[in-house]
């Protein structure tokens, strides 16, 4: 079989690339290991419930954001229905409950109103943010700060930073090796352009990029896992595949004048490519360090948590032992009694992931497949277990009822992500995005080779992927 492009991994990095290029009239073929599209970017069913697997709130859409020209390009925005999320967050530690609006100006003086003397500091975090990527090209070449340093320079109440570092976990487990710039400018296009959820769950999105390869002209293959790629000289030229599963049965080949790397960039130290381009690999990926994993408790509820007097999208609850953000890394890898956790109430939205009277929402905390690793399926099932009734009883706390509304619960852990990502860890943002990545060169690649996910350049999240998948098939158009 013989194809102008084969993307390895459908993923939403992956479906851009082959969309755009589909769209372009390249023939692509798209292999899939799971049974679905998309990555983190899926849902599953269960009873009355579709349950979302990665997406809380996508940043951005606004005019100025590269997603609206992307999206407007491949016709997202006929077939799928963004949904505005009505607030950032609502902080909790136990010492300060905030909502924190998406609105910049409003964030500013609702801050400033709780914390007047932090006033200056507030005002130059906002700058900071909200003129990202100006500061970078002005301090470009200078050596790049972490966002813990920066907020000790410029603020001194550690609760406020602590809201501030409300939604961390959406980039990284620690301010303090968390690079500035990537920071400064996905938080700020939450706050310039808001947070929108899909519509039906990220699937729909997925299937809607899957469907538009096929619709012109291309193959996408679910459940086929694939095992290796072909080279000719030094040149990648095609892939060996197998369906997802089948250990015993032989591989298929196909060619590609190009190939898109959706998988993780590490899997490619899995595949028998050069010996010299695999030792120069294993020093870029060896120096990099892998980003963390999250862990969800997907709830189903037999009600609107609205009935029960849930007013907001998404709540940062940390907990009380945490009084710095140097405290911060190690709650993230500590007792899930005290691990701080998001609770995304997806009901606020006219999310449709559920029935009308009914509900769905989901607990997700950073996770490492360290703390899983090792136990055995019964013990790995009990732990689940006892997790999940952790969290039902700090939610009961906050939002009085919660236990009874719920109707369906499940937990995915970091093992979870790995076994339907392939990514080592059960990273969900590809490398950690630490301050040392910009003086790191990038990932060499191979002739006919394009990087195309949360590994690559610009770093995860649905934006990230997006971009990075996007900027792959612009590469190949040029030629
Ligand atoms: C619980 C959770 C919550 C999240 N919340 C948010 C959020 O609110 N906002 C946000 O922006 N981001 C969020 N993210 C992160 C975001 O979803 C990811 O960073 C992004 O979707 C990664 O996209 P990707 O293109 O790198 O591919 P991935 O999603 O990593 O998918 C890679 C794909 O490649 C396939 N694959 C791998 N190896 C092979 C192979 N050898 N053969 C065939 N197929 C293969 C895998 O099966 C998978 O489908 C969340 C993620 C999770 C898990």
């Amino acid at each position: 079989m013989n194809f102008d492009v084969i993307v390895v991994g459908g993923g939403l990095g992956g479906l851009t690339a082959g969309a755009k290029l589909a769209k372009e009239g390249r023939k692509v073929l798209l292999l899939e290991q799971h049974d679905r599209p998309g990555g983190c970017a899926t849902t599953f069913k269960r009873k009355d419930f579709i349950m979302e697997v990665g997406l809380h709130e996508m940043d951005g859409l606004d005019a100025r954001d590269m997603k609206t020209r992307i999206f407007r390009d491949l016709g997202v925005f006929d077939e799928v229905t963004f949904l505005k999320v009505p607030e950032f967050y609502r902080f909790v530690n136990g010492r300060y409950e905030f909502v924190m609006p998406h609105d910049p100006e409003l964030a500013i003086s609702s801050l400033i109103e709780v914390f007047p003397s932090e006033e200056e500091g507030i005002r130059a975090y906002f700058e900071r943010i909200m003129n990202a990527r100006k500061v970078i090209k002005e301090t470009a070449g200078e050596p790049e700060g972490n966002v813990g340093d920066y907020l000790d320079s410029i603020i001194r109440d550690e609760d406020l930073k602590l809201i501030l570092l409300g939604n961390l976990g959406y980039f990284h487990d620690d301010p303090y090796t968390l690079s500035l710039n990537y920071y400064s400018v996905a938080q700020g296009s939450y706050f310039s352009g808001g947070g929108n959820f899909i519509q039906g769950g990220s699937q729909v999105l997925s299937n809607f990029l899957a469907d538009s390869i096929e619709k012109n002209g291309g193959k996408v293959l679910l459940k086929h896992l694939v095992t290796n790629l072909l080279m000719e000289g030094q040149r990648v030229t095609g892939v060996e595949y197998r369906p997802a599963g089948k250990d015993d049965q032989g591989s298929i080949q196909a060619f590609g004048n190009e190939i898109v790397l959706n998988a993780s960039i590490p899997s490619l130290l899995n595949f028998s490519l050069p010996n010299a381009y695999l030792e120069n690999l294993k020093k870029e990926v060896s120096v990099r360090d892998i980003g963390a994993s999250l862990l969800t408790v997907y709830f189903g509820f037999n009600k609107s948590l609205k009935e029960i007097g849930s007013g907001n999208y998404s709540y940062f609850l940390y907990d009380p032992s945490v009084n710095s953000q140097s405290d911060i890394k190690e709650n993230n890898s500590g007792a899930f009694e005290q691990r701080s956790f998001t609770f995304v109430d997806y009901g606020q939205v006219d999310s449709r992931l559920a029935p009308e009277g009914k509900s769905v929402g989901a607990v997700c905390c950073i996770d490492y497949p360290d703390q899983w690793n090792g136990l055995s399926k019964e013990e790995y099932r009990q732990k689940k277990e006892h997790v999940a009734q952790l969290f039902i009883d700090r939610l009961e706390s906050l939002i009085p009822g919660f236990r009874d509304a719920v109707e369906f619960y499940e937990v995915g852990t970091s093992l979870t992500v790995e076994r339907y990502t392939l990514n080592p860890e059960g990273a969900v943002y590809g490398f950690a995005q630490s301050p040392k990545r910009v003086v790191l060169d990038e990932i060499s690649s191979l002739p006919g080779l394009h990087f195309a996910s949360a590994w690559s350049k610009i770093g995860g999240g649905f934006s990230g992927a997006i971009f990075n998948g996007y900027m792959a098939a612009i590469k190949i158009l040029r030629g």
